[in-house]
């Protein structure tokens, strides 16, 4: 059975999670299942090891803090004077006990093997705790049970390109001067790390050559795990945990994915038009969810950035060059992308960029915002309601298309988003997504909204051809919308982005690149076909519209 990996990540700073950080400072907000808001490490670790993380798998100082001073405020420290050695370091271990042990791999047994991310610098004030927590740890398991993995970078500096030991040697005296030595060491660096860079390190930081990791440059990130492989990094770990192989170590899935990613030769543009395009970062899961779907569907994946508040009006009397150019983007990309946000920045162009999708018939996908702003423009320019907004950014707006819609208080901003997994029935078998979601009557993805589509609008919305074909099981809650006549121009109130994973491509990404790369119409058919023959169908998905072949 594959071994169960337990990622965890304690993050050395005092917010309790992710959830109120700026995408611009932070980049993306990454949302679990049960509504933990994480920063994007959670999302790498879902995907590299197909494993679904809680709120618990993510330990920040905040959240220590808070449960040491919850807890002395209880009184069950009976009197004790409450300090960072041993009460918060005890408790930072206790945490990664308690969650070692919850099942992450969906066989519902408890995971053999738990990584821990210690994130930050060694030396940082901010990380000591956690680093004197771990070294206490070490001896709680025992030796056998702990393999530590120090990541540092190897910089290339002078006019030679010579490679740089010396921050390796320092941060490795840094954490063995805190009680932790590091079994290997992981090597970031431009190039492959030279023969005698490794015996170097080796030399001054006291570990065995092969124990040393050279984490180079690759053509893609999929090539990361075939590197460490090639390294024999898993025969280190393994040996040192004294675990025992299996199972010969397969990984014909993973070079399949970096070959066919390099040979791609295609293109497709995708035009995503959002507001935190600068830090490309804020839209991680975004961009991942579009690399999946473009490998399945054998296209050159090219984002183009657009920063929608660039298409409004007033941005033309500014810049009318930069204005016409972005719209040049807009115009000239195969697909559109309209993700999540906040706020009323760039929002009259997202709803430009609708507009514009919706008549001229370009493949267009709205997640989230992406989802609001589509159903504001269709009740502006189809219905003629030219003052329909959203309440969160017009709060007196006589034709609210899209409302505040709480689970539990409507006076209370706090607490009040909606998020994690829900459920979305869909409606009818006759839509795009239903064959995308492989006719599944229901599925479940992550949300994280506040605002939602006026269920009070919604048969005015039908008439005029826009369908809801995805909505909650109340029936009360829109989850996904379609229009009638239009090639693809679908958007869903949740993120899809966040359960995307390499090999399964999230179905409504998927049909974007589909109809981007004009294949949805023989993928759908095919499909249909197929499900008929085969009376069901797999996980995997179709490359390059030919349904139920094996991809990866
Ligand atoms: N701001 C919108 C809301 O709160 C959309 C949120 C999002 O796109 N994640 O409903």
């Amino acid at each position: 059975p594959p071994p169960a990996g337990l990622p965890r990540s304690p993050d050395p700073y005092l917010n309790i999670d992710a959830g109120t950080m700026s995408p611009f400072e932070h980049g993306e907000v990454f949302v679990l299942d049960d509504g933990g808001e994480g920063d994007l490490d959670l999302g790498n670790y879902e995907r590299f090891l197909d494993v679904t993380l809680t709120r618990d798998h993510n330990i920040t100082t905040g959240k220590v803090y808070q449960s040491v001073i919850e807890k002395e405020r209880r009184g069950d420290y009976l009197g004790k004077t409450v300090q960072v050695v041993p009460h918060v370091t005890d408790a930072i271990q206790d945490w990664i006990e308690r969650v070692g042990a919850i099942p992450v791999d969906g066989t519902g047994r408890r995971p053999e093997v738990c990584i821990i991310e210690l994130g930050g610098t060694v030396g940082d004030i901010e990380s000591a705790p956690f680093v004197e927590a771990l070294r206490q740890f070490q001896f709680r398991v025992g030796p056998e049970n702990m393999c530590v993995i120090h990541v540092s970078l190897v910089p290339v500096l002078g006019s030679v390109g010579e490679q740089k030991t010396k921050p390796t040697q320092h941060t490795v005296q840094t954490l063995r001067s805190l009680g932790m030595y590091p079994t290997m060491l992981a090597c970031r660096s431009q190039s492959m790390l030279e023969g005698s860079v490794r015996e170097k390190l080796a030399l001054f930081c006291h570990v065995p050559t092969d124990h040393i990791l050279s984490i180079h440059d690759v053509s893609n990130i999929w090539r990361v795990p075939l590197l460490l492989r090639d390294q024999g990094a898993h025969r280190v770990i393994m040996s040192t945990l004294k675990l025992a192989p299996r199972q010969p170590l397969d990984m014909r899935r993973w070079e399949a994915r970096a070959d066919r990613w390099d040979a791609l030769e295609e293109d497709v543009h995708i035009a995503v038009c959002g507001k935190y395009t600068g830090l490309s970062d804020s839209y991680l899961s975004v961009i991942k969810a579009l690399q999946h779907a473009a490998i399945a569907t054998n296209r050159r994946l090219v984002i183009d950035w657009v920063d929608t508040s660039e298409l409004e009006l007033p941005f033309s009397d500014v810049n009318p060059q930069r204005h016409a150019e972005v719209w040049g983007l807009v115009k000239a990309a195969d697909g559109i992308l309209v993700p999540g946000g906040f706020g009323g920045r760039g929002t009259e162009g997202k709803i430009l960029v609708c507009e514009y999708a919706r008549t001229n018939k370009k493949p267009y996908f709205g997640v989230c915002l992406g989802m609001q702003v589509a159903v504001i423009e269709f009740a502006r320019n189809v219905c003629g309601l030219a003052q329909a907004h959203s309440q969160e950014i017009d709060k007196a707006t006589p034709h609210p298309a899209v409302v505040f819609m709480p689970e539990g208080s409507r006076t209370h901003l706090g607490g009040t988003m909606r998020l994690g997994a829900r459920r979305t029935l869909l409606t009818t078998v006759d839509s795009i997504t239903a064959k995308l979601y492989q006719a599944m009557d229901s599925f479940d993805e992550r949300h994280r909204h506040r605002y939602e589509v006026n269920p009070d609008m919604v048969p005015m919305f039908e008439e005029k051809g826009l369908r809801f074909v995805g909505k909650d099981e109340t029936g009360v809650r829109m989850e996904v919308i379609e229009l009638t006549g239009h090639p693809y121009y679908v958007a869903c109130q949740f993120h899809p982005e966040f359960k995307s994973r390499p090999g399964k491509p999230s179905p409504l990404f998927l049909g974007l690149l589909l109809a981007a790369s004009g294949q949805l119409s023989q993928y759908v058919h095919g499909y249909v076909e197929e499900s008929r023959s085969r009376g069901g169908s797999g996980a995997d998905v179709a490359p390059a519209g030919m349904p139920g072949s094996p991809m990866m």
